[in-house]
């Protein structure tokens, strides 16, 4: 696609821009897009970018965002003065993209912003301090600034880099590890080997910056399913990350995995076999003090959650209760999770939940020989 001068959005600045995604525990941040899109592009099992080029914005116009929310900020404060900045002086009006920013951003005390999207660290570092330091400097409540990271990008910045990015106000990075296992991560081309997610992740954490590493279980299928749980254990024991949090492998037919899956060269595991994988995985994760996250609804037990060491064994009762279940029960578990009617497994006991449950599981025409078929179609709903 030719871009003309008059459209190209590094030339002018057309308003407040908001990237596709962000992690379910930035729900109450701002965000604060930086760069656009993903500049690698490539994860076999990823398709929320496929479709769009990486640019990287113009500091000025980041800037332009960071002032507009400023003003809806100051017009929520004070409402006679709203009405002259939304009225008179209009700039940018109630309704807009960054009116609703800062409105969620203000209801919930303005403390967390997410830089946007996929990679932003791969900006110039002086350009990111340049924006963290007017952000702080605009809204002085902030108490946290995250944003994600490829591994194979933190590994090139400099360890002074990611240390003055810390010292402007960068607290926390969240890194796509996916998997520790260098087959697997070759199979989803995900650009990064086990070494460069340990020599990443170590980077993140000498520099003083909080180290959030997403793990994806289900992502080597039946074949790599043991050798991505030990690989993955063994990389995290190495990094001792602050978090490490799950998402469960879901295949949208818009990732290339979907034609590989549907070629029969992948096969994918059922939600028993991944539950056997992430059982393995915790149960080899050893001598570190990370918090264990599965709050992401692709997850089939989001109760999967604690701190390490000491809930070690509590976190693997709750897979080993599932896996000890009458696989009726399960199937039931499983449906009631993929409709959003079930949180954890004691949603088992609430009669009312188990009706809805049974009613969609006939209606639904499921079989224990196409549940798990069923589930995996209702969990692309997800994303
Ligand atoms: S690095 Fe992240 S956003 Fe980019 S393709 Fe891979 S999973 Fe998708």
């Amino acid at each position: 696609m030719q871009v003309t001068m008059q459209s190209d959005p590094n030339t002018f600045y057309y308003g407040y821009e908001v990237g596709p995604i962000r992690p379910p525990s930035e729900a109450r941040s701002l965000l604060l897009r930086v760069t656009r899109n993903c500049p690698w592009n490539r994860c076999a099992f990823c398709s929320i970018y496929k479709q769009s080029e990486f640019s990287e914005r113009v500091v000025a116009h980041i800037k332009q965002d960071i002032d507009s929310i400023a003003r809806h900020i100051e017009s929520l404060v004070n409402p006679f003065l709203g009405r002259i900045m939304t009225g008179k002086r209009r700039h940018e009006p109630a309704g807009t993209q960054a009116y609703w920013m800062a409105f969620n951003w203000f209801r919930h005390g303005m403390k967390a912003v997410f830089i946007q999207d996929a990679d932003s660290l791969s900006m110039p570092a002086s350009d990111i301090i340049e924006i963290l330091t007017y952000l702080h400097d605009k809204f002085p409540s902030i108490e946290r600034v995250t944003s994600y990271a490829r591994s194979s990008t933190v590994a090139k910045i400099s360890k002074d880099s990611l240390k003055a990015m810390r010292e402007a106000g960068l607290n926390r990075i969240h890194i796509g590890m996916e998997s520790g296992s260098d087959a697997v991560l070759k199979m989803v081309k995900k650009g990064a080997s086990k070494e460069i997610h340990v020599k990443a992740g170590l980077k993140v954490r000498a520099a003083g910056i909080e180290l959030s590493e997403y793990v994806m279980p289900g992502l080597g299928g039946i074949r790599l399913s043991r050798e991505h749980a030990l690989e993955t254990a063994s990389a995290l024991n190495r990094i001792n990350p602050d978090f490490i949090r799950f998402r469960q492998l879901a295949i949208p037919v818009t990732a290339p995995l979907h034609a590989t899956l549907e070629a029969g060269r992948f096969e994918r595991c059922t939600d028993l076999q991944v539950m056997h994988e992430l059982r393995l995985l915790i149960s080899n994760l050893d001598g570190i003090k990370s918090s264990i996250v599965s709050d992401h609804i692709l997850n089939l037990l989001q109760e999967v959650e604690g701190g390490l060491p000491e809930d070690k064994t509590r976190l693997l009762s709750i897979i080993d209760e599932f896996l000890e279940m009458n696989p009726q029960r399960q199937r039931l578990f499983q449906l009631g999770r993929r409709l959003g009617l079930f949180y954890g497994l004691g949603d088992l006991k609430d009669d009312g939940k188990m009706a809805r449950v049974e009613a969609a599981y006939q209606a639904l025409g499921i079989s224990p020989e196409n549940i798990d078929e069923k589930v995996s179609d209702l969990m692309t709903r997800f994303i």
